[in-house]
């Protein structure tokens, strides 16, 4: 029924953004205008703040949820909430209702063209973190640094790895990002030296926001954790490999993620994905019980693909495409896991997946294992090669789910690399 769903706006066959989508992102008419809440519907941002002030979307009287500058307050207002603008939004936007449809006036001031209009950093995040839940990137990168025989740890297979993330330096699509510099420790050297980073990296990955938050010292249970997710984006966990490689041991990766991590400007909801669910891979061994689930329909059916546009190129490169469904450890569990010891989440936190490798050398989620270190460098189109990222370059990643003619899709996270800073002591 809903897959027959149209709205009066015309929507493009290929369009990410279809009447069945809606996915909330924060936008302005110009870049230092008033921030609002507005959904994407084909090439257009439909304006939620503009419809509240005509007496639509009320969710409690004399509330705003969308003349705000993040999403967190409407997100707080729960699921029944979300719900409910939902339904009224496919109502209101389709073909067969009058009511906005032939309302001219109205229409003007609610519909805005995505590419005339500035979007921002959807959700204000409290706190970020970042899981490490693919096995063939887990695999991958053990057996690069570690043993062959032995790529993953003994922890890998019982518990989704993770590690507290930076959420300040979280930035929405579009945003240019300096080189980081800082210690890099080369193998035949004594000391570390100060340099600019040789290894800058992108991940891909797919995050999602909480919706919900949890009680201090009350965990999520795997059953209850879906209750707890508002949607998903996608998410470039930029890694400055050099510096991670000599600094993580013993308490993880420091400045080598924390200065930028880019999230798409667009959150599309688990109900917009809801005909799209999957079965993750089956676990071997069955994880402890706080950790059991049913995995029939525990994961997405999500196509990913990243893209590099050098700088003085025409067109950008796709370097590898994978599936969100090749995620060992699914979101209930890795929610399950963050809360077990009695940790609380909160409203905006964001959780990313973990790098999304497939199997295959063209579906590996970095440059790390897509040119195993720079040992097997990636040739572009216009003839440059590659091994790690350049000055210049814009990494574009795409996400979409597709089936019997429904396109549910994510728009694009890209960012572009300036050079390093230069510093007076070097
Ligand atoms: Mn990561």
């Amino acid at each position: 029924m809903t897959r027959q769903l149209k709205s009066f706006i015309e929507v493009a066959q290929d369009s990410d953004f279809p009447i069945q989508n809606l996915p909330y992102g924060v936008f302005s008419e110009t870049a230092e205008g008033t921030r609002r809440i507005g959904v994407a519907l084909g090439e257009w941002v439909v304006d939620l703040a503009a419809l509240e002030a005509h007496g639509y979307l009320a969710l409690q009287s004399g509330e705003q949820y969308f003349n705000q500058p993040t999403l967190n307050k409407f997100i707080d207002s729960g699921k029944s909430s979300w719900s409910k603008v939902r339904a009224e939004l496919q109502k209101l936007l389709s073909a067969d209702n009058a009511e906005l449809r032939d309302n001219s006036a109205l229409r003007e001031q609610v519909f805005f063209k995505q590419a005339n209009v500035t979007l921002h950093l959807p959700v204000h995040v409290p706190g970020y973190t970042d899981f490490y839940s693919s096995k063939e990137h887990a695999t991958n990168v053990g057996c690069m640094f570690r043993d062959p025989k032995n790529a993953l740890l003994a922890n890998w297979s019982e518990l989704p790895v993770g590690y507290n993330g930076r959420a300040s330096s979280v930035i929405v699509s579009g945003t240019d990002i300096v080189r980081p510099s800082g210690q890099i420790k080369l193998p035949n050297e004594e000391r570390p030296q100060f340099s600019a980073c040789r290894k800058l990296d992108f991940e891909l990955e797919t995050g999602f926001i909480i919706g919900k938050q949890n009680q201090l010292g009350q965990p999520i249970t795997v059953e209850n954790a879906w209750d707890h997710i508002f949607g998903m984006v996608l998410f470039n966990d930029w890694s400055a490999r050099d510096l991670q490689q000599w600094e993580y041991v013993p308490l993880g990766p420091f400045n080598s993620k924390t200065f930028a991590s880019s999230i798409s400007p667009w959150i599309v909801t688990l109900e917009a994905l809801e005909p799209f669910k999957t079965s993750s891979p089956v676990q071997e061994p069955q994880p402890l019980a706080y950790l059991r689930e049913d995995h029939s329909a525990n994961s997405y059916d999500i196509q990913l693909s990243v893209e590099i546009q050098a700088e003085q190129a025409a067109q950008a490169d796709v370097i590898c495409e994978t599936n969100f469904k090749y995620m060992y450890w699914s979101m209930a569990q890795q929610l399950a896991h963050h809360t077990i010891a009695g940790c609380n989440v909160q409203v905006g936190d964001l959780m990313g997946s973990g790098t999304i490798s497939g199997p295959t050398p063209d579906s590996y989620g970095s440059l790390l294992e897509i040119t195993w270190n720079a040992t097997k460098p990636l040739t572009l189109s216009n003839g440059e090669q590659r091994t790690f990222i350049q000055d210049g370059d814009t990494v574009i990643m795409k996400g979409h789910c597709e089936k019997d003619g429904l396109r549910i899709g994510f728009g694009e996270v890209s960012g572009k690399i300036l050079p390093a800073l230069q510093f007076d002591f070097q």
